[in-house]
C-alpha cells in the first residue's frame, strides 16, 4: 500500500504516504482513487531527493533540479485540479536542509525518507480544469460550467 487515509467529513482527508513513496505520484493516485477533481492539498514531510522547478519567465522554460539530501518539508502546499482529464497537480514546497537552511520551488517530486502527512480538501467541483497560456508559459486555470 503506497498510502493510508482517514476521510472526514465534506470530502476532506488526512494522508499518509508510505516511506519510500514519490509523493506526486501516490498523491495523483490518491486523488484518482478517490474520483477528486478540484481542491487543495497541504503538510509536512522528511525526504531524501526531490526535484524542484523554476520558471524562468524570460524564456517561458522550466529549470529543473535535484537535490539528493534529507530534508525536511517544512511547508507543502498547493491545489488538485485536472488537464485533458488526468488529475492535474500543482504543487509548491519549502525544505529545510542540515544546516537549516531553507530551499524550495514548484515540486516535480520527492521521495519520502520518514513520513509525509498531508490534508486534502476536495472542492467537490467539476469544471476546474487547466489551459495552456502561452503569454506567462503556464498551464492556468480553467474554469467552466
Ligand atoms: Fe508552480
Amino acid at each position: 500500500m503506497n498510502y493510508t487515509f482517514k476521510p472526514s467529513t465534506g470530502g476532506r482527508y488526512l494522508l499518509s504516504i508510505a516511506n519510500h513513496q514519490e509523493i506526486t505520484a501516490v498523491l495523483a493516485e490518491f486523488c484518482r482513487d478517490q474520483h477528486i477533481r478540484s481542491g487543495v492539498v497541504g503538510g509536512i514531510a522528511a525526504i531524501s531527493e526531490a526535484t524542484f522547478r523554476f520558471l524562468d519567465p524570460a524564456t517561458k522554460q522550466y529549470v529543473d533540479k535535484t537535490f539528493a539530501e534529507q530534508m525536511e518539508v517544512t511547508c507543502l502546499t498547493g491545489n488538485i485540479s485536472q488537464k485533458d482529464g488526468e488529475v492535474y497537480l500543482h504543487i509548491h514546497v519549502t525544505a529545510s536542509r542540515r544546516d537549516y537552511s531553507c530551499i524550495g520551488g514548484h515540486l516535480l517530486n520527492a521521495k519520502v525518507n520518514g513520513a509525509c502527512e498531508l490534508y486534502v480538501a476536495d472542492f467537490l467541483l467539476d469544471g476546474v480544469d487547466r489551459k495552456f497560456d502561452p503569454e506567462t508559459g503556464l498551464n492556468l486555470y480553467d474554469f467552466h460550467e
